[in-house]
């Protein structure tokens, strides 16, 4: 699966945002202030808390930020990209974050912003990713699949262009309500990330989890969302997107059957198809991708810290 690209809507957020700070001549939190997650100016700060399994490429992280009132509009910018954040109750407000499975270790920037009127408060944490080796597997697949023919190329290309555009318009608001829940009640068998050598050559990393399923069970949405993608597309064949708002998405891969229509909305645990063996594949399996805030992330590190229990 391509990289996920940031929406348009959310560059346009960060345009904006940008032009505020450029207006009000803020500057860039101090060194110190960016160690510990504290505001600028000796004003009431913002505390950032952040969440993960581990923090390492592959990892969604959730960030929980306490911020003194009145902000009406909260922003966690890391990676480049920058997700909107919800409020929840006493005065908090949570963002999902990722990083992605080819992030590179070292330290990053986390920062959030406050926007109370014509106001913005900052404050900035280091978010320090640590090295991670995933493992690699050879297989042998149709050649079709790894040298596809000429002539399908220009169906890859229009693939690509869909998945991109449907990636890059996340709802502005929070779709899912409530835990994650597994789509498949049986088990993932196939790590995350690995590294695939596709009869003798190298592919892209394993973007998803694999669970093996038969033929035919039924995939539940793990949450509340839009179906921004219902189609055969030719290497994860029949494909589920859904899109669960602020820039999380579900992807659901080589579907015997469509059991959703793009448009149409989710709500958690409902049916959006079955599980198949279309598309690249070795034998009939579920394939679960998810991306948040434009980074490919595991969707068990999601359910491990979001999931129902
Ligand atoms: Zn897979």
């Amino acid at each position: 699966m391509q990289q996920m690209v940031s929406g348009r809507s959310i560059t346009r957020r960060i345009a904006t945002w940008a032009l505020c700070v450029a207006v009000l001549g803020l500057v860039p939190v101090a060194d110190a202030a960016a160690q510990n997650g504290v505001a600028t100016s000796g004003e009431a700060p913002i505390v950032i808390d952040l969440r993960a399994r581990t923090f390492q490429p592959g990892e969604a992280v959730v960030v929980t930020l306490t911020v003194p009132p009145p902000a009406v509009d909260v922003r966690v910018r890391v990676f480049d990209r920058t997700v909107a954040a919800f409020p929840l109750e006493g005065g908090q407000w949570r963002a999902l974050v990722g990083i992605d499975l080819d992030q590179r270790a070292g330290a990053y920037a986390l920062e959030a912003q406050a926007i109370e009127g014509q106001h913005v408060r900052t404050a900035t944490r280091r978010l320090t990713v640590q090295r991670r080796t995933f493992p690699t597997r050879v297989l042998q697949v149709a050649p079709d699949f790894v040298n596809p023919p000429k002539d399908v190329q220009a169906r890859i290309d229009a693939d690509r262009q869909f998945t991109q555009a449907a990636y890059a318009q996340s709802a502005t608001t929070r779709l899912w309500t409530g835990p994650f829940v597994r789509p498949v009640p049986q088990p993932a068998n196939s790590r995350f990330g690995t590294r695939s050598v596709f009869n003798g050559e190298r592919r892209s990393p394993h973007a998803g989890t694999d669970f093996l399923s038969p033929t035919g069970t039924p995939i539940h949405a793990p949450n509340a969302g839009r179906i921004v993608a219902a189609r055969d597309l030719y290497f994860t064949g029949n494909t589920v997107i859904v899109d669960h708002g602020l820039g999380v998405f579900s992807l659901f891969a080589h579907l015997s059957k469509l059991e959703a229509t793009e448009g149409q909305s989710v709500a958690p645990g409902d049916v959006v198809g079955l599980v198949g063996a279309t598309g690249r594949v070795t034998g009939p399996h579920l394939h679960w991708a998810m991306a948040v805030a434009g980074a490919r992330v595991d969707p068990l590190s999601l359910l491990a810290l979001l999931g129902s229990p």
